[in-house]
């Protein structure tokens, strides 16, 4: 049955996008298997290419093998048809990337923050802000050296409370923001798609799109470092909660009379396992007297902690292990509610290895229930900097690719014949 006219245009739009995703993850590919993978027309198929080669958006190459017959030319995406900028936006530095259509770090920098101005008392203006912000972004453009006009949108990646809809950051606990718009003054600047997202978030769409998570309905990203965190996709859908607060896992309680938390709470999992966390455990025994070679270490890093395990430190190593068995017991907790396929754990809390992750697999051996750990795959990921801010260029990345019912958020993508 034919569609209502109005809904052509969309079709269309769809179908051009399934063709673009098909070329993405399944080329090169010929003519041929697009149209019988689509459950497209040929006609349809060889207008659709036809029209992104003459765009540069996929190039011709080499053939492919014959089933009989003429071999068939094989089609690719050009990854290098446009490019997009990814920023994380940290405490004290921007951290921003600009990659390929195939999430390729090309040009990556650091700029500072001006410290001075971030150090003054109350919420740090966003007008000292945005203006480094948009510097930074602009550096990166003109650094890479990528024609301009192919850059084709910005992602920022925040931690904190975000409205991704709306491109306002509820609240920033590192800026003391509350109800910012972070995306309208770079859009207006730049001319260009802009989009905001909590930097968890970000790194889970990269995988999502990009990474381990392509092709898995269920699986969550956790982020361990200066705080604790986790992405979660239920059902091939990223999931954000009520009002995109969802993954404010680092302040599940685990110790109702704990530690005190930077969220003003006790006994959060973030205040006993998180990067800080360890670092404060040090100082603390260091004061009682502790026999321990990290008494001699100025400044007290998680980095020296860790290199102290490695030699041999007694309590360097009991304090990484603390730190996994909690997450453990945290991620066990989270097994049991979301039933995951897949575990992915990054940021920069995986330098400390096995010393860390090895007692957090056997804690969730241990507190899972019955079974679901049984196939669950843990993959720990290293994480640098720069994997914030492809984090961040996959974000825009990943709309670039949506289907445009994706988009609409009403139904999943199905080829229409027109
Ligand atoms: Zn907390």
């Amino acid at each position: 049955m034919y569609p209502p006219k109005g809904n052509r245009d969309l079709i269309k739009e769809i179908n051009r996008s399934l063709v673009l995703n098909l070329i993405k993850s399944q080329g090169p590919i010929s003519r041929k298997d697009l149209a019988s993978l689509s459950n497209l027309s040929p006609a349809t198929i060889s207008g659709i290419t036809a029209d992104f080669i003459a765009s540069d958006l996929v190039h011709e190459m080499g053939e492919g093998e014959s089933t009989g017959g003429r071999r068939p030319i094989l089609l690719r995406l050009n990854h290098q048809a446009g490019f997009v900028v990814g920023v994380k936006l940290m405490e004290r530095t921007i951290i921003s990337a600009l990659t390929d259509l195939d999430a390729q770090v090309l040009y990556h920098r650091v700029t500072e923050l001006p410290v001075a101005q971030l150090l003054s008392d109350g919420p740090v203006k966003p007008e000292v802000v945005l203006p480094v912000l948009i510097q930074a972004i602009e550096q990166t453009i003109v650094e890479s050296a990528v024609v301009r006009n192919r850059v084709l949108g910005i992602g920022i990646g925040l931690a904190g409370l975000i409205d991704n809809q709306r491109k306002t950051c509820l609240y920033s606990p590192f800026f003391g923001w509350r109800n910012i718009e972070v995306a309208e003054p770079l859009s207006t600047h730049f001319n260009l798609p802009v989009y905001l997202e909590n930097d968890v978030n970000t790194l889970t769409i990269a995988e999502k799109w990009f990474g381990y998570g392509h092709d898995i309905d269920h699986f969550l990203v956790i982020t361990v470092g200066r705080g604790i965190g986790v992405g979660i996709v239920v059902n091939g859908q990223f999931y954000r909660g009520a009002i995109g607060g969802a993954g404010e896992f680092g302040h599940i309680t685990l110790a109702s009379d704990g530690p005190l938390c930077a969220c003003g709470k006790r006994g959060c999992l973030e205040a006993m396992a998180s990067d800080p966390a360890v670092v404060r455990q040090a100082k603390a025994a260091i004061a009682l007297g502790e026999r321990t070679t990290l008494a001699k270490m100025d400044p007290l890093t998680i980095e020296s902690i860790v290199a102290a395990a490695e030699k041999g430190d007694k309590l360097a190593r009991k304090l990484l292990a603390d730190s996994g068995h909690w997450l453990g017991i945290g991620v066990a907790t989270l097994i049991n509610i979301l039933n995951p396929q897949l575990v992915i754990v990054g940021g920069e809390g995986v330098l400390a290895g096995a010393w860390r992750f090895d007692p957090m697999r056997q804690a969730i051996k241990a507190h899972t229930f019955n079974g679901l750990a049984d196939d669950l795959d843990i993959i720990i990921e290293p994480s640098g900097d720069e994997a914030w801010a492809r984090g961040a260029a996959c974000v825009v990345l990943g709309e670039l690719f949506k289907s445009p019912v994706d988009k609409r958020e009403e139904i999943r993508l199905r080829a229409v014949r027109i």
